[in-house]
């Protein structure tokens, strides 16, 4: 008999997500649904998981503990968020209604808009600002039903300015009840000051920051966004070496606007994922497949900026690369933070089914940020992370608006009831 702290009971399907990591191709389908379950918790844990009605057999309640009974609603993963920028003060309104007004992304950042309007705000914030603004962010997510979420850094874009940044990151993790991944992203623009020496800005970034920041622990991954004016495939390669030998694993933003050879500079060194993915080649697309590096899809990004396109979602599936969806929450392009949204997005967008929707968001978004083993499905040993719908029907999660999450657990704590944070 296990011994439990909190029981929840009636729930009418529970998705397990149980099974291989990452999902692939028809796998990605198959959420181990469980019928008329029930999970037990003990110190954050999930001891047990069964059928309902063989629940008294199995587990004693200890004399404090908590039976939450859910009445046949459906239960999932707490969502995993593989890829934000939160680390910000200030806002990018005026290019919003631009982009509204029909103006593109590269005139945008032509005419003094873009990362560097933000690197201004950010530069001025103290580390307390950016910590305050990070939970703010947090909070939001939670309600959305997001337990974990990566965060980078990037718009310091100087030594002082990225490692506040991190710092802030690290703060906010340590007072938010989210898992947060930390990605030191100072190769995210090539700020204005360098503008006409790059190179002395590459040298920066692999000479100072990177041994600054491995040195303090402060960032898991390392993240680059190669791309046509930003950084080039080659320097890509130099400043993810750097970071490799400074013991940060790589990712890396790839073929957003354009194709330039992203997902396959990511393949080849071994990246955990490769994100956005709009203008993948058929080799790169094999090349991830090979190297088991996952693509990170971000279709409210796309959706929000306005790119008349979505990433190759059914090719990718089709080719055998594990697809993780995020929501590349920032201050521009990434205006929601729910991933519900993005799910709807890829569903009705990209044409992914709403089973495969759910695994990107939860194994295969975990698998991206290597924190599988502990989150992204609901499994004995696992964190207890779970969102109980207000209904039977996973759909509702998709009815963006409606208010369909009762119930955010995690680690066994509930931190989201009735549509408020607790
Ligand atoms: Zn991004």
């Amino acid at each position: 008999v296990i011994e439990a702290d909190l029981v929840i009971r009636r729930i009418g399907q529970l998705a397990t997500l149980a099974g291989p990591i990452p999902r692939t191709g028809p796998s990605m389908r198959d959420l181990g649904i469980i019928e008329n379950a029930c999970v037990a918790i003990l110190d954050e844990r999930i001891v047990h998981i069964g059928p309902d009605n063989e629940c008294d057999a199995h587990v004693r309640a200890l004399p404090e503990s908590a039976v939450l009974e859910v009445d046949g609603a459906f239960v999932l993963p707490g969502l995993i968020d593989a890829h934000t920028h939160l680390a910000y003060v200030g806002d990018r309104d005026d290019e919003i209604r631009m982009r509204l007004a029909g103006r593109t992304y590269k005139e945008i950042a032509a005419a003094g808009g873009g990362i560097v309007k933000t690197v201004d705000a950010t530069r001025g914030a103290g580390r307390d600002d950016l910590r305050e603004a990070i939970v703010d962010r947090l909070d939001e997510m939670l309600l959305c039903g997001t337990t974990s979420a990566e965060i980078k850094s990037g718009y310091g874009l100087s030594t002082d300015a990225e490692l506040r940044s991190l710092e802030a990151i690290r703060d906010a993790a340590s007072v938010h009840p989210c898992k947060i991944v930390p990605t030191f992203m100072g190769a995210h623009d090539v700020p204005r000051e360098h503008r006409a020496n790059r190179e002395a800005y590459i040298r920066l970034v692999c000479d100072e920051m990177i041994p600054e920041v491995g040195r303090r622990r402060l960032a898991t991954f390392c993240d680059v966004f190669c791309e046509d004016g930003v950084f080039t495939v080659d320097e890509t390669r130099q400043i993810l070496q750097s970071a490799a030998a400074h013991g940060m694993k790589a990712r890396v933003h790839a073929d957003e606007l354009g194709w330039t050879g992203g997902a396959e500079v990511a393949a080849e060194l071994g990246a955990r994922s490769a994100d956005h993915l709009l203008f993948v080649s058929p080799a790169g697309m094999r090349a991830l497949a090979d190297a088991g590096t996952v693509a990170t899809l971000l279709p409210s990004a796309a959706f929000f900026l306005r790119l008349g396109r979505f990433a190759p979602a059914r090719e990718l599936i089709k080719a055998g690369v594990p697809v993780a969806i995020a929501t590349d929450a920032n201050p521009a392009g990434g205006l929601s933070p729910s991933l519900p949204f993005a799910m709807a997005v890829a569903c009705f967008g990209m044409g992914l089914s709403l089973e495969e929707a759910v695994t990107a968001t939860t194994i295969n978004a975990a698998y991206s940020l290597d924190i599988h083993e502990t989150v992204g499905s609901l499994e004995v040993g696992k964190r207890a992370d779970l969102i109980v719908l207000r209904s039977d029907r996973l759909l509702d999660l998709l009815r963006i608006g409606v208010g369909a999450i009762a119930r955010v657990l995690k680690d066994g704590n509930t931190v989201v009831a009735d549509g408020r944070r607790l």
